[in-house]
């Protein structure tokens, strides 16, 4: 183990920076094991007692501490866009604070700080260098242990552009791509680094990953028609194993959130999209509804987002491209920006949320029971998903209509059998009749109009 860990990092190299949250109080080598993250160092200054953050924090859109100060930290969308900001920043979905040591290439004097934070520890740092990233670790009761004025110091020595000094003491620790500070202490948040070229280097783990999550369960009769002809929940679901079978097919990993009728939470769901590894795009499953009850004039196709831009926005726009080119009914304001919506607040990784159609309408609902426009959507949307994920789209293979599995033919004979026209529809779908059989039944169909 070493006394002292220093790395810089090109931004560009970085895919994602997250907080990770130690609600569990693992160790960090645990962490790192879990998260698969190529670089680990504790966060900010917390309550040993009571295991909450004292400094302003926000992971994932979730703010965590808002002290009553404003103070300079840094705050990131994703990661690569990581920046020295004044906190708290409500437009950025992660930020984190604790001592400020160099602000815009300036030593500050005098520094601000508890008294429990000085005299001479191991030190945790983050900053900016060079249009890098730095990261800053050394050992309590090492031989580099230090104070915060000498911290900034050798910082600012080294030529650091801002820095904040985050925990220290016994919550210094680190694990920068395998030199680490290790410390018996579990720390309340730490600050994980993932690099872009990770899958590229990985065969096995190479698979595009996609997450669906089929809203609602089969507990769920509220979503409904007015009719009650549709259920939402079972929409959702059949629509998560039709795009599953497509993405297969085109050699994308995909989990369920929701693979048959059980209840799962919205916390539950997002815990297990959470728990995939580099997790590509979660994709949430529903139909929409308009007015207090009885049937309304909503209709049309609409994906949510938790905001603009980002890679969500791209895989929104492709797989809204791919649904308009199947001719889909969409609404005029196709993609909704809510920051409200659970699953697409508490995912890490980039999340939409389709609203199918509405089946509070009654053309859309007659469509969202259709079995044909259940295919050729969800089709479209995995063709949407795959083009957005870089993956080669994999045609079905077709496939000859065998003797019973025509559905073309059965939606046919459902038909003319729900009007009258044809008695046996057993028969009839079965499609084996001679010309003579047909003939007969063309002219019964032509007394019938
Ligand atoms: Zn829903």
């Amino acid at each position: 183990m070493a006394d002292h860990c220093a790395v810089t990092i090109p931004l560009e190299d970085i895919d994602r920076i997250r907080i990770y949250i130690n609600a569990a109080r693992k160790s960090l080598s645990a962490i790192r094991a879990e998260t698969g993250a190529d670089y680990l160092l504790n966060g900010t200054l917390f309550n040993m007692s009571t295991f909450e953050p004292n400094c302003h924090l926000k992971a994932e859109g979730e703010v965590l501490c808002r002290p009553p100060y404003a103070v300079a930290g840094y705050a990131w969308q994703t990661g690569p866009d990581i920046s020295m900001d004044t906190l708290p920043d409500d437009g950025q979905r992660n930020y984190i604070a604790c001592t400020p040591l160099i602000v815009s290439g300036a030593p500050l004097n005098p520094l601000t700080y508890d008294v429990g934070q000085g005299g001479k520890r191991g030190r945790s740092a983050i900053g900016i260098k060079d249009g890098r990233l730095a990261l800053y670790c050394t050992r309590d009761g090492g031989s580099m242990a230090r104070t915060p004025e000498q911290l900034r110091d050798d910082l600012a020595a080294a030529g650091w552009d801002s820095a904040v000094m985050l925990d220290g003491g016994g919550s210094s620790q680190c694990d920068f791509a395998g030199q680490m500070v290790s410390s018996s202490r579990a720390v309340h948040d730490l600050i994980l680094v993932y690099l872009k070229d990770k899958k590229e280097e990985d065969p096995v783990s190479g698979k595009k990953t996609v997450c669906l999550d089929a809203g609602h369960d089969a507990g769920n009769l509220a979503n409904r028609s007015p009719d009650g002809t549709y259920y939402e929940h079972e929409f959702a679901l059949d629509m998560a194993k039709r795009i599953r079978s497509h993405l297969e097919r085109c050699s994308v990993a995909v989990t369920e959130t929701r693979p048959d009728g059980q209840a799962v939470s919205l916390q539950e769901r997002c815990k297990i999209a959470n728990a995939i590894q580099d997790l590509d795009l979660f994709v949430s499953l529903h139909s929409n509804a308009a007015g207090d009850s009885g049937w309304s004039s909503a209709r049309g196709w609409s994906c949510y987002l938790y905001g603009a831009g980002g890679e969500r926005e791209k895989a929104a726009q492709s797989i809204l491209e791919q649904v308009k080119a199947a001719g889909v009914t969409v609404r005029t304001t196709a993609l909704v920006y809510d920051s409200a919506l659970y699953v697409l607040k508490h995912t890490v990784a980039p999340a939409v949320l389709i609203e199918h159609a509405f089946h509070t309408n009654r053309e859309d609902t007659e469509n969202l029971k259709s079995e044909a426009w259940r295919a050729k959507v969800a089709q479209a949307e995995a063709k949407g998903i795959a083009e957005y994920l870089g993956v080669p789209w994999v045609a079905e293979e077709p496939q000859a209509p065998q003797e019973g599995e025509d559905p073309e033919l059965s939606a046919a004979v459902a038909k003319l059998a729900a009007a009258g026209i044809i008695d046996s529809p057993e028969y009839w779908a079965a499609g084996k009749y001679s010309a003579a059989t047909v003939r007969l039944l063309l002219i019964k169909m032509a007394a019938a109009i």
